[in-house]
């Protein structure tokens, strides 16, 4: 059905409750995410209007947004397509949240997020398969994290450097998944070893990018197919953090994958024959999924507190230069 079809690359945008983000600091009661009703999927902040594939308000359920978002993206991969969902934006705006990769959030469906739901969705898919008597294919998921330009394995008895800015990437350990309690202990593991540290901004400020990837391995296939769901740190200046020191330099890493990603995405939607990926380890560890072959969703995560507005403009702007990569994949499906 040709109104189904998914575009290549999609740009949503979440607001996240008033309730829950600006941690320590003045909250206000009503938020500066405006949707004008003249313009579906479009938020206003100021006098500025962004218009985005997807706009989801403050009050949008787990389910709801998986069902709109992402449920489309897993038909894709059990068509054999790579896909990468990828949560930007600012610390305290429901990234991991909605990513599915806060541990804590598994023991109630309500706020189970992307990635268990994807997993139920794969899982289920292929049972359904199984009972067709069409041989089935396996499941493995890994975790890995980029940390001051190093990818860390998570999965192992402690995070282990696996690769760093320029080497080549030969993939984390990858662990057998055959139901939501194997995802969980995945999660479990892996975000135990993720490094954090306290900011101005969150207690538990994730300091690095984190990339879940579930693999479905079809039988007589020597590639698996890969659904990436990325997490990345908080993209708030250094000034916010209030860090200096070790932290400090851990803000200008941070920083640096951001713009690594912003820079490969603009070489795409350039049309450039040579995309920077080698930049940083974030986009060397990406390279194979962000592609023109691939499937790509942005999902800029914004707060309603007036204290962020400077962030949340730069998280607007980000996903709208974004916009252009999909301009250049309609091009590429033309
Ligand atoms: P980030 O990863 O962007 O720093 P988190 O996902 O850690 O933000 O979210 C901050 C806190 O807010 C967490 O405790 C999370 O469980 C909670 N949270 C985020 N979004 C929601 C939501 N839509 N409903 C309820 N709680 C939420
Ligand atoms: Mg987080």
């Amino acid at each position: 059905m040709a109104a189904n079809k998914l575009s290549a690359v999609r740009i949503a945008v979440k607001e996240a409750p008033i309730t829950i983000c600006g941690s320590g600091r003045v909250r206000s009661d009503e938020s500066v995410v405006h949707y004008p009703p003249q313009c579906a999927n479009s938020v206003a902040v100021g006098d500025n209007v962004f218009c985005f594939d997807f706009a989801f308000g403050p009050t949008v359920s787990q389910r709801d947004l998986y069902n709109t978002l992402i449920q489309p993206m897993v038909d894709k991969v059990m068509d054999g397509i790579d896909c990468t969902v990828l949560a930007y934006g600012q610390t305290g705006t429901g990234k991991s949240y909605t990513m599915g990769l806060a541990y804590s959030d598994f023991c109630d469906e309500q706020h189970l997020g992307i990635a268990p739901r994807c997993l139920k969705a794969i899982l289920d898919s292929l049972s359904q398969e199984q009972e067709n008597r069409i041989v089935s294919a396996q499941v493995f998921a890994s975790f890995i994290e980029v940390y001051n330009e190093k990818a860390y394995e998570l999965l192992g008895r402690q995070s282990t450097q696996i690769c760093s800015r320029g080497q080549r990437f030969n993939g984390g350990i990858q662990m057998p998944i055959r139901n939501q309690d194997d995802l969980l202990n995945v999660l479990k593991v892996g975000t135990q070893n993720r490094h954090v540290r306290p900011t101005n901004m969150n207690q538990n400020s994730s300091r690095s990018h984190a990339i879940l990837t579930i693999y479905v391995l079809r039988p007589n296939c020597s590639k698996s197919v890969r659904f990436n769901i990325v997490d990345l740190a908080g993209s708030e200046g250094v000034r916010r953090t209030g860090h200096e020191g070790i932290a400090r330099q851990e803000g200008v890493y941070i920083n640096h994958g951001l713009l690594s990603i912003n820079k490969v995405l603009m070489s795409m939607s350039s049309g450039h024959a040579v995309i920077p990926y080698r930049d940083s380890t974030l986009t060397t560890m990406l390279q194979e999924s962000i592609n023109a072959r691939s499937y790509f969703t942005l999902l800029a995560c914004i707060s309603p507190h007036t204290c962020d507005l400077a962030e949340t403009n730069s998280t607007l702007h980000f996903a709208k230069g974004a916009k252009r990569l999909k301009q250049q994949h309609k091009r590429f499906a033309a």
